[in-house]
Parts: C-alpha cells; structure tokens; sequence
C-alpha cells in the first residue's frame, strides 16, 4: 500500500474524512488525548481491519466514540444514572465510561464482553469529523500495539504511514496520554480502570463524593480488565525509573539519557549523561502532553538505557506513573 495521505482541518476534508469513515475505511484522527486509527464501528471487517493494522490481539477491546447523546442511547439502552452524572459533568473530555451494552454491539468490538467502552471527545476537529461520519467510530491509539502511543500526525506517519491510507493532521494533541476510563456498567462501586487526565478525586468530586475504587485491577476481587497489560507505550530502548526527586546513578555504562520531570533537575544530574526534560518547570499537564514524543524521540537516538525520573504521585501524576511504569516494564 502506498504511503498514507493528509487530510486537513478544511470543511472539504472533513466532508471528506466523515464519507471515508461512513464507508469503512479506516482514517488516523487527532482527539485530544492522543491519535486515534477510526473506523466505523458497525461494520464488522472494518473493526476486524483496525485490530490487524494494529496488530492488536482480539482480547483488547475497543473504544468506541460519539458526537452525540442519542448515540450512546443506542450503543446502552440502559444508562445507568452515575454514567449520565459523569458524561454531563465531563463530555465532551477525556474520560470513557464503560456500559452495559445493546445486543446490537459486535462481540468482536467489545472482545466479548457484555459492555461497551464509550467516549465523547472534545477536540474540535475529531467533533466535526465524528458529525460528518454520523456512525459510532471505534478508534485505539494510532500505533502498533504495545508501542508509544502518538500524539501527533507524524508520529502516525512513522509508525503506521504504510499501512492505512488516511491521516488527519490537527496539530499535537492537548492532553498527551490517554482518556480516563471508569466502569459504571456494575451494581457495586465505580471502578478506576486506566487513570488518565481526569484524576479519581476530580470525577469523585462531580458525584458528590461517590468513591471511585482506583486500586490497581489486580489488586481487586473483580477480573482484571481486558488488554491493560503490564508492558505497554513501550520504546526498544531499555527504560529505567528513579524516584521522584533522585538522580540517576553515577558512570552509566554505554551511552545513556537522563529524562528528568524539569530543567533544574535534568542539569543536576551526574555528568556522563545526555540530560533532557519534559518540562521547564516540572508541571504535570506539560509532562503529560510532552511525554511520549519525548519517549519517540530518545527511542530513536540509539541509547543504551533511558533513566527517567519519576513524577510526585498526586492527581495527574498517577496516569503518568501508570504509562511509564508499563513502558519500562520487560
Ligand atoms: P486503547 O484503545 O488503546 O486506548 O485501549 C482501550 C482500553 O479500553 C482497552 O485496553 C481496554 O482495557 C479498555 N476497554 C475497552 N472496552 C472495555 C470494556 N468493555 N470493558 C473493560 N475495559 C474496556
Ligand atoms: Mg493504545
């Protein structure tokens, strides 16, 4: 297959890009969390297609993404009343919230589970294309499965360029990781099941202190979720993680980077090391929206090992330990 084509912000691309996704091909589109590889969720081969681009085993199942509330209505007949407190508190945003499903939601897309993964997305660009679509769009990441997810067009290009034959190019992506997820599908607590931009306590906060039980998934009573494996948003480079605040070792041996959380820190390091940061000042929503562009970035210098600084572990900070921890794990 040829290398992909760019698709713009223009109203003819976005025509263009809703009658590409209506007709079941597949179109790599901006969200504000990262780039999604899109495609109509209701036609079965389209979803089987996106899974194989990705190399992405059947097991994991898939987001799927709305414009609209008549949409998810039809996706989960029966909404439960918390799910419709967090969409309206939070759609259109980076959360996904997994529901009880209709009998008309393939098994393939849900991996065959009884629920749904659903997200409204507020990039502007994704909105207006998701209206021209009109259909709900299935869309994981836009990288081969296990690797850095992408969080621009050519992260896309790179990694996936030769293999589908659309990318929308909407600039970087505001947030930089993921949505949150939490499922409302049970009778029993709300249950954290990947942190993302919205922290626990933020979406506990909008529910009037309704807990949300964010323990890691292996540490609950209830099966682990689908395809959140341990070793995940992985470099080839081997990934080494020092706590928040301390310095990598004295004498690396080979060629190493030290990837500290602010400038300070990053030219505190021992000398011997290639030093960069993800933030001038350590913010958390810059190292968030900096993060895998910098893991892309170093992944392709040829260090022997990347040591990389932990962030302090409130708030925003758990979503980021959670994709660095999965990207050094081996
Ligand atoms: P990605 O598309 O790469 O952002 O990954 C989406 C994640 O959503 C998957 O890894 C699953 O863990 C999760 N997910 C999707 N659908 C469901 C579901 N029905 N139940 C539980 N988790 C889900
Ligand atoms: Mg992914």
């Amino acid at each position: 297959m040829p290398t992909a084509s760019i698709l713009g912000e223009s109203d003819g691309d976005v025509r263009m890009a809703g009658r590409l996704l209506r007709e079941g091909h597949l179109v790599a589109l901006p969200t504000e969390t990262v780039y999604g590889l899109a495609g109509n969720a209701l036609i079965e081969d389209t979803v089987r297609r996106i899974f194989s681009v990705k190399g992405r085993p059947l097991i994991d199942p898939l987001i799927v993404h709305v414009h609209e509330w008549k949409q998810v209505e039809e996706l989960c007949p029966d909404i439960p009343p918390l799910a419709r407190q967090l969409a309206d508190a939070f759609w259109p945003g980076p959360l996904t919230l997994i529901l009880p499903k209709a009998p008309s939601v393939s098994d393939l897309l849900t991996a065959g589970n009884p629920t749904v993964a659903v997200r409204m997305p507020a990039h502007p660009l994704a909105r207006r294309i998701l209206q021209a679509a009109d259909i709900p769009v299935a869309a994981p990441s836009a990288n081969p499965f296990g690797y850095i997810s992408p969080t621009c067009a050519a992260h896309v290009m790179d990694s996936l360029g030769e293999r589908i034959e659309w990318i929308v190019d909407g600039g970087p992506c505001q947030k930089g990781i993921e949505s949150t997820i939490v499922d409302v599908s049970g009778p029993g607590a709300l249950r954290l099941l990947r942190p993302g931009p919205l922290s626990p306590e933020i979406l506990s906060a909008s529910l009037d202190g309704t807990p949300i039980d964010s323990r890691p998934p292996g540490e609950t009573d209830k099966p682990v979720a689908p395809g959140l494996l341990t070793r995940h948003y992985s470099p080839h480079t081997p990934l080494l993680l020092v706590s928040h605040g301390e310095l990598p070792p004295r004498a690396p041996e080979g060629r190493c980077a030290w990837l500290a959380i602010s400038r300070a820190h990053a030219e505190a390091s021992p000398s011997g090391y290639e030093r960069y940061w993800f933030s001038e000042t350590g913010a958390l929503e810059d190292i968030a929206q900096s993060l895998f562009a910098m893991l892309r970035s170093l992944d392709a210098q040829g260090y022997a090992r990347i040591y990389i600084e932990r962030p302090p572990a409130d708030g925003l900070g758990l979503a980021l330990i959670d994709r660095l921890t999965r990207a050094a794990a081996r």
